[in-house]
């Protein structure tokens, strides 16, 4: 109910700011725990950039991110996600074809495998199912730190002390070897890390593109091996090291939890855009929306980024300026874009022609390791790579759903699109189409029909991950994966445990550990740091 000023009578429990997924989870778990849950959305459809949108008609885009894997099962479990209508399709193999008309393929079957990369190095044949147990190993160390919350090294609470041992514990049960494994992921590059391993650039190069993916870095970077790891944690229904796609484009992982949401009693409204956290006497109680509308609420949880969270919605009157500072600090600078095709049939590759199973896993362009630092070093100096690396997919040959019979979408993830162009961030929407168009040109190379196969194109520019799906400075994770953001540092010090110095304002979105990706993990933990203080 609402006065005649606009202001909604009821005082909620909580409010979430933001219906991305991560939001979505944070809400489902509050209201399952019996609180009265209301979600605000600012756009017409829900999801963040874990969305799916009919933009051209018959066409399902998952607009944004086009893969599931690190999304935690735990979550998927306890929500029974599955019921809601959730269901991942395998995504298992990984092609990539060369400029000289070779290609290679990794898939599900080692012989095969090992065959393909002994086209470029017999020896690289031999380590590599060594190399893949290893990471998992890796993987499977780090999975525990991302499903729980961090600890916090400047507390001397004894639950504070019990959590930072199990953690110095959780490193020394590496051993020797395996720490100084660990520490040489944290703080090497991709291609210094894989090169410990490999000698065939065809193997490295396209190994090695894991460890930029949303980032502003480049392959030869230091600490760009440490993100590879994450793309060893995929685990689909307990199936270590699985990647998928979910049925319906990834839309579907925030339509289940809102769903879930939902059936607990939360209330999620879309269109609903909040302009302002209400902060009085230092506490968050409530919020204040675009066209005025007040809602009040115990607590107020942000699923937006902690810039826009801070600086936007919140206020610099209302943080000490150090902190103020810190989040001013705080690295968002997105490197990465988006294309969305809709063809009227399949992409013919030189390398590989016809249809077949390497169009239906992962296709990456990524030429050679100098080529791959040649498109990060345009990027540095404020142009978009005319030749960028590419991560591509075709949903519609695994899920039918998403195309018109005959028909394919293809999603093409692309770096570097700096957000910050020569000219200014503004001057995007200029270059916009140059942008696809280079995409386009790189891509016709290793497979000449696609440009004819084109029926409809959505170029998606940093500027346009910002204005239209609200990402800050087109940041795919809401910050930086990289060392002095993650874990207790993320966003910033002293604050990794989704408090804000608001009390009772939080934050659950990807800007908090563990951080970004389809994880879902962010918002569950807030949620149940929530529920801690909620009983205490
Ligand atoms: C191009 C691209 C490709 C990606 N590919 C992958 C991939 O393949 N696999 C993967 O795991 N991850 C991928 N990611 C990353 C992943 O999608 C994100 O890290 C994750 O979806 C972020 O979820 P979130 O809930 O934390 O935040 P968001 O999804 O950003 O949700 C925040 C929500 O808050 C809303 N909002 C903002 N301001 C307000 C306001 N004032 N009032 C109300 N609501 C507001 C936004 O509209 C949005 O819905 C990709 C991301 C992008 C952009």
């Amino acid at each position: 109910m609402t006065t005649a000023t606009g202001r909604e009578t009821r005082t909620r429990d909580v409010i979430v700011v933001g219906g991305g997924h991560n939001g979505l989870a944070c809400a489902a778990y509050l209201a399952k725990a019996g609180l009265d849950v209301l979600v605000l959305e600012r756009r017409h459809v829900l999801g963040g950039a874990a969305v799916t949108e009919e933009v051209f008609p018959g066409f399902k885009f998952s607009v944004c991110s086009y893969v599931v894997s690190l999304l935690r099962s735990w979550i998927v479990r306890d929500l029974d996600l599955a019921r809601h209508g959730l269901r991942i399709l395998p995504l298992d193999s990984t092609f990539t074809p060369f400029p000289d008309g070779r290609s290679l393929f990794r898939g599900v079957d080692p012989a095969e495998t090992r065959r393909e990369i002994a086209k470029f190095s017999p020896r690289d044949a031999e380590v590599y199912p060594e190399f893949g147990r290893l990471m998992v190993e890796q993987a499977r160390f780090v999975k525990p730190i991302i499903d729980r919350r961090v600890p916090d090294p400047g507390s001397l609470a004894p639950r504070e002390l019990a959590d930072a041992l199990r953690f110095a514990g959780h490193f020394r049960s590496l051993g020797p070897e395996g720490l100084a494994r660990h520490l040489k992921m944290l703080t090497m590059s991709a291609v210094d890390f894989l090169s410990e391993w490999f000698e065939a650039e065809q193997l490295i190069g396209p190994m090695s593109i894991s460890g930029i993916i949303g980032t502003f870095l480049g392959i030869r970077s230091p600490g760009t091996a440490y993100v590879l790891l994450h793309h060893y944690m995929g685990e689909i229904d307990g199936s270590f090291r699985a990647w998928g796609l979910a049925e319906g484009g990834t839309g579907r992982v925030s339509l289940a939890l809102a769903s879930a949401a939902r059936a607990y009693g939360a209330e999620i409204r879309t269109e609903a855009s909040t302009a302002e956290v209400l902060v009085e006497a230092e506490r968050a109680v409530g919020v204040v929306l675009e066209d005025g509308e007040e809602i009040r609420a115990r607590r107020v949880v942000s699923a937006v980024d902690p810039r826009r969270t801070f600086l936007g919605l919140v206020g610099e009157r209302h943080l000490e300026p150090e902190f103020a500072r810190a989040i001013r600090r705080y690295k968002l600078r997105g490197s990465s874009g988006k294309v969305n095709l809709a063809l009227d049939g399949l992409p013919d590759f030189v390398s590989r022609p016809g249809d077949g199973p390497h169009l239906r896993g992962d296709i990456t362009i990524a030429p050679s390791i100098d080529s791959l630092e040649r498109a990060y070093d345009e990027a540095k100096y404020g142009a978009f790579s005319s030749e960028p690396f590419m991560d591509v997919v075709i949903p519609s040959l695994t899920d039918p759903t998403v195309a018109p019979p005959g028909k394919h979408v293809m999603s093409i993830f692309v770096q570097y699109a700096p957000y910050h162009l020569k000219g200014g961030a503004e001057t995007w929407p200029e270059h916009r189409e140059a942008f696809g168009d280079a995409v386009l040109r790189t891509l016709g190379r290793y497979a000449p029909n696609l440009e004819d196969r084109v029926l409809h194109r959505q170029v998606l520019t940093p500027w346009d991950l910002e204005q239209e799906i609200g990402l800050t400075e087109g940041n795919i994770f809401h910050g930086e994966l990289s060392l002095e953001q993650l874990a207790f540092l993320r966003p910033v010090p002293g604050y990794a445990r989704y408090r804000t110095p608001i009390r009772d304002l939080w934050m659950c979105a990807s800007g908090t550990h563990p951080g970004g990706g389809i994880m879902a993990a962010p918002g569950a933990l807030a949620a149940r740091e929530i529920l801690a203080e909620n009983a205490s």
